[in-house]
């Protein structure tokens, strides 16, 4: 397994007039399992396509253990890359059963008889498809065809394997028991791995990191709790976790490790890394119901999530989002506090 390197990567799709791609830097280490997350069209297949080989960048650089495998003057194809890749759908062969599946890679490089035999038993047991070997694609349900694809991936021991929306077309149940086998299978062989997926829940749940993406940009790259509970700009902290994103005044006063802000007509200690922030970020568990908080809201809107509702409460022009544990009545007033937020400086709140 290798790191992977982007460079200034850009890709521009003829007569588009947006790139897919712009100035992408990144650096995943050996062994990584990175989620590249964000909405339809931003550009995260566009980037496994190219890591992949499938495209060539219009600008910019990506190597692979530190060997270049495009760039200006270089191009590695494909099928010299050494990646190994998994669709949403599975692109399994129908008329081979599922263990001529899994070796179709390893004849396509001339392994012995022998040393196939040993290598795809051994994907097959990695894989809990142990009993499955004779069955044809057909006779498997969504779950396992998408484990014979993992299989055969995993099965030429891939410097880097890429994974485009595995789960996508799986149920709500089968997709979580699936994310379980993809991290028992990350922890047994250590792959690097870069797992495309729209699903922020699965991304949170899988990744070591998480690149959230946005028009062709990296917006920020970081450990799921550090988005979570640091989000770079309005458009992470909107799209990773629920609550609410304000805007705010900064006062001018800081301390240690935050500083001073002014929202919803109240001073309130926040945790920030910047001196001026132009926005708070604040999740529900941090805003707490009671009696005697400083703010007081009035309910307008309630979901019931199992166990607890979540209530968006409304004051002063924004709209909070806290846990209860009783339902509301529409309308109620509510006193409320923050009990922890992080505000931060969205670059567009300039323009
Ligand atoms: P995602 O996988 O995040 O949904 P994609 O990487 O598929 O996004 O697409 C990113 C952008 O590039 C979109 O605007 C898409 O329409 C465009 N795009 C992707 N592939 C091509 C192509 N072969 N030709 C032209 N435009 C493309
Ligand atoms: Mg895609």
């Amino acid at each position: 397994m290798a790191e992977l390197r982007f460079s200034n990567l850009s890709k521009q799709f003829e007569g588009s007039a947006r790139p897919a791609l712009a100035a992408v830097d990144a650096s995943i280490a050996s062994g990584e399992f990175i989620a590249l997350l964000g909405p339809s069209g931003c550009g995260k297949t566009t980037l496994l396509r190219l890591t992949a080989g499938f495209e060539k960048p219009s600008a910019g650089r990506i190597s692979l253990g530190g060997e270049v495998m495009a760039d200006e003057t270089h191009f590695v194809p494909a099928e010299a890359r050494e990646i190994g890749i998994v669709f949403q759908s599975y692109a399994l062969w129908p008329h081979k059963t599922v263990a001529q599946n899994v070796s179709f890679p390893l004849e396509v490089r001339r392994v012995s008889r022998a040393e196939r035999d040993r290598r795809v038993a051994e994907a097959l047991a990695l894989t809990g498809l142990r009993d499955f070997a004779a069955r044809m694609p057909a006779q498997l349900s969504g779950g396992q065809r998408q484990r014979v694809a993992l299989a055969r991936c995993l099965v030429f021991e891939p410097r880097a394997m890429l994974l485009d929306e595995p789960l996508a077309n799986l149920d709500l149940a089968l997709r979580s028991s699936m994310q379980e086998v993809f991290r028992a299978f990350h922890r047994r062989i250590g792959a690097t791995m870069l797992y495309v997926t729209h699903d922020q829940g699965e991304a949170l749940a899988l990744a070591d990191r998480i690149a959230v993406m946005e028009s062709g940009r990296i917006r920020q790259f970081a450990a799921p709790e550090v988005l979570y509970r640091e989000p770079a700009d309005c458009f992470v902290a909107g799209f990773v976790g629920d609550g609410a994103v304000i805007p705010v005044r900064a006062t001018g006063e800081s301390m240690p490790d935050g500083t001073i802000i002014e929202v919803l007509g109240q001073r309130h200690a926040v945790r920030a890394r910047c001196a001026a922030p132009s926005h708070v970020s604040i999740r529900p568990e941090n805003v707490v119901i009671r009696d005697s908080g400083p703010l007081r809201g009035r309910v307008v809107g309630q979901t019931y999530l199992g166990g607890r509702f979540r209530l968006q409460v409304e004051l002063g022009g924004e709209t909070l989002v806290a846990y209860a544990t009783r339902r509301a009545r529409l309308g109620e007033a509510l006193g409320l506090s923050i009990e922890d937020a992080w505000a931060f400086h969205d670059p567009e709140s300039e323009t």
